[in-house]
């Protein structure tokens, strides 16, 4: 059975990068009807905060991620927070030391510093010499009266690692540039090296399935995963894929600092979950190559890890905007609606929430939907509706009021006003029979009246507002403009 981990560690916000591999190891599990074990690698207190990991779970649930096993949910492995499991690995250290799979190593930061530099300056390989690998007796007995407190280094065995990574096929990694690594620090705290293939081993990962950047701790953690099969710890190596890197801006790699990175904007600005996810699916893989929009058991249904591209991915925001956008237009109407809400609602709406209208809202909402990229575009194309005054934009104004527009606009609301009111044809005529009178085409005819009544230059579709808005307030608007 596949048995899939997501281990973020919760420092800072959630990013894109981390959303895109929960992504694609939830589709895989879901696809191969596997478990998905959702861990948290909280053993740097420094850096982790309980905000950071309220804050990862919550995002997890916005995206409509489920999990078999971790947090809130527990499970046959649990603890499933790295905090919580302390013992386990100052266990597993003491008999990788027991069975010399690993060593105690008493280098000082200086000596390591120094031997790196003189390393480089004679062209040879710069990771660790393997000082500590055999000291005496004597020594150990010296460095401890000099009061030295050591690390604990995994012992790379001397021979060439070759696996599969199941994106870029097979790799190789020979010895000299996999050098022995610390795997406990001098205070006694575990680092990832060792809790990460620790817990894949105990929770039986099958697949890890994880970004580029660790593709070079994957021979190290092989050789590991090897120790712990020979102590009985771990039952089989996983298998491997690295997913490629993501970049952004300039052709540079997105970094969790990038505020493009950041998922929390993506959610005030009203992305979908499953319009971002359709997108980020794409950074790395597709669906089929003239078929851009999908939903999520869709994806499911097709995902093959087999099929994701090595090459870096190219995060572009409009196309995840246009996504959005068609992602926005799929949903029922109702739903439309009601997910918008929170941009109807302080702080984002304008108005007095007293001048808010639901049976406006609810009439305007239908001819919203066919325009929004993001959700949060919804305040600014409805508030003509909710304000007593149409919004004032000063260059919008310039654009839009020409010479000659006050006359336009004196014709069109002579016909405006004479006009059914039941009926936004009969409203477009009105407009259209006023551009005739100046020798105006629609599009020319009906910017002032847009910027009149709405107080923008681009909007929802204008006599689907106008109707909405009602006779009154149109005219009185148009008025307002000419006077
Ligand atoms: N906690 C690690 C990270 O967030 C997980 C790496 C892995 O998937 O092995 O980078």
């Amino acid at each position: 059975p596949v048995r899939v981990r997501f281990c973020p560690s919760p420092t800072g916000n959630p990013h894109v990068g981390l959303v895109r591999t929960a992504l694609f190891n939830w589709a895989f599990a879901r696809h191969h009807q596997g478990t998905l074990v959702f861990r948290i690698e909280d053993t740097d207190a420094a850096r982790d905060s309980e905000e950071s990991y309220d804050q990862l779970l919550d995002s997890m649930r916005w995206l409509g991620f489920d999990w078999d096993e971790g947090p809130e949910i527990g499970g046959p492995h649990a603890p499933y927070r790295q905090s919580q499991r302390m013992d386990r690995y100052k266990d597993i250290a003491a008999k990788l030391l027991e069975a010399g799979h690993a060593y105690r190593c008493y280098c000082s930061q200086d000596e390591l510093d120094t031997r790196r530099e003189a390393a480089r300056a004679a062209g040879k390989p710069s990771g660790y010499d393997g000082h500590c690998r055999e000291l005496s007796a004597q020594q150990v007995a010296e460095y401890q009266a000099q009061g030295r407190t050591p690390i604990v280094r995994f012992r790379m065995p001397d021979e060439t690692i070759t696996f599969t990574d199941l994106v870029r096929g097979e790799l190789t990694f020979t010895p000299e540039n996999v050098p022995d690594y610390g795997i406990v620090r001098a205070n006694g705290a575990p680092l990832y090296t060792l809790v990460n293939p620790v817990d894949d081993a105990l929770m039986e990962i099958t697949h890890v399935l994880r970004g580029e950047d660790l593709l070079s701790s994957t021979p190290r953690q092989i050789a590991l995963y090897k120790a712990l099969m020979e102590l009985g710890i771990a039952k089989r190596i996983p298998a491997f894929g690295h997913l490629p890197y993501v970049m952004g801006e300039g052709n540079k790699k997105l970094s969790k600092r990038d505020p493009q990175s950041s998922l929390n904007l993506y959610r005030e600005r009203g992305f979908l979950p499953e319009g971002l996810l359709n997108y980020l699916s794409l950074l790395g893989w597709s669906l089929s190559a003239d078929q851009d929009i999908f939903t999520m058991a869709e994806m499911v249904a097709a995902f093959d890890i087999a099929d994701v591209n090595p090459n870096p991915a190219r995060f572009d925001l409009k196309k995840c905007e246009s996504i959005n956008g068609d992602h926005i237009r799929l949903l029922d109407v109702k739903d439309f609606t009601e997910r918008c809400r929170p941009w109807l609602q302080a702080p984002f709406a304008p108005w007095a929430p007293e001048a808010f209208d639901e049976v406006k809202w609810q009439a305007i909402a239908p001819h919203a939907q066919t325009r929004l990229k993001v959700l949060s575009e919804i305040t600014d194309n409805v508030d003509f509706l909710f304000l007593p005054e149409p919004v004032f934009d000063e260059a919008s104004w310039t654009k839009a009021m020409k010479e000659g527009s006050d006359a336009l606009l004196r014709t069109a609301r002579e016909k405006l006003d004479a006009a059914d009111w039941t009926s936004p044809d009969s409203l477009k005529d009105a407009v259209l029979a006023a551009g005739e009178v100046h020798g105006l085409k629609l599009g020319k005819a009906q910017a002032p009246v847009r910027v009149a009544v709405t107080g923008r230059t681009v909007g929802l579709p204008l006599f689907e507002s106008l109707e909405v808005l009602g006779k009154e307030k149109t005219l009185t608007r148009i008025d307002a403009a000419l006077a």
